[in-house]
């Protein structure tokens, strides 16, 4: 849990182990399976770039045809590890919205801006539900401004890495959640 491994001359702190982060996708599956067993169609809005990976393993395991996947860009943070409150959201033109159950996947819920703009953008365009999943849910210890219907996991209220999750485009490609050192607080 604690193991150092030096990339790039940055030393990352593993958070959740590559098993840790595989099993609880096992579980999320079952668990929205189970939510859409009586649904004929689940249009899956996956968030770019960072749930791609979450994505990809998730729905290896929900093989069911009725769960149709869209990828969306959605970007907040412009290369840094604070929030700017700006969604820009790009789509595939022909995606349609109306009268569908949306099942909205990001990889971190952290202020809950992405998610919100993204809820808001889809009820414009006449989404008939909209549930939410997630890899990681960080813990701010506050409300969630939109309630989260499915995760994985939960992280402390660090800036992570790994996983599908970036530090100025890097990071991605790890297997396992990790923190930059420098971001690691103080004892
Ligand atoms: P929110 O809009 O909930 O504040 O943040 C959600 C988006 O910000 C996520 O989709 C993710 O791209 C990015 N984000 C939030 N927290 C983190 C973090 O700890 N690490 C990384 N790499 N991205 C984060
Ligand atoms: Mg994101």
């Amino acid at each position: 849990m604690t193991d150092n491994i030096r990339m790039n001359s940055l030393k990352i702190t593993e958070l959740i182990s590559s098993t840790e982060i595989q099993s609880a996708i096992d579980r999320l599956a079952r668990q929205i399976e189970l939510a859409y067993v009586d649904t004929d169609e689940v249009a899956v809005v996956v968030l770019l770039e960072g749930a791609r990976r979450f994505s990809s393993d998730l729905f290896q395991r929900i093989t069911n045809p009725k769960f149709k996947i869209t990828h969306v860009k959605a970007s907040s943070y412009n290369g840094t590890t604070q929030s700017s409150g700006q969604v820009a959201i790009v789509a595939p033109p022909d995606l349609a919205i109306q009268g569908k159950e949306i099942l909205l996947v990001d990889d971190i819920y952290d202020t809950g801006h992405t998610m919100t703009a993204l809820i808001n953008w889809l009820n414009k365009q006449g989404a008939a539900q909209i549930k939410t999943a997630v890899l990681l849910v960080k813990n701010r210890g506050h409300e969630h401004t939109v309630p989260i219907d499915f995760h994985a996991l939960e992280v402390e209220d660090l800036f992570v890495v790994g996983y599908g999750l970036d530090y100025q485009e890097r990071y991605r490609e790890l297997d396992y959640i990790g923190i930059l050192n420098n971001d690691y607080p103080a004892d």
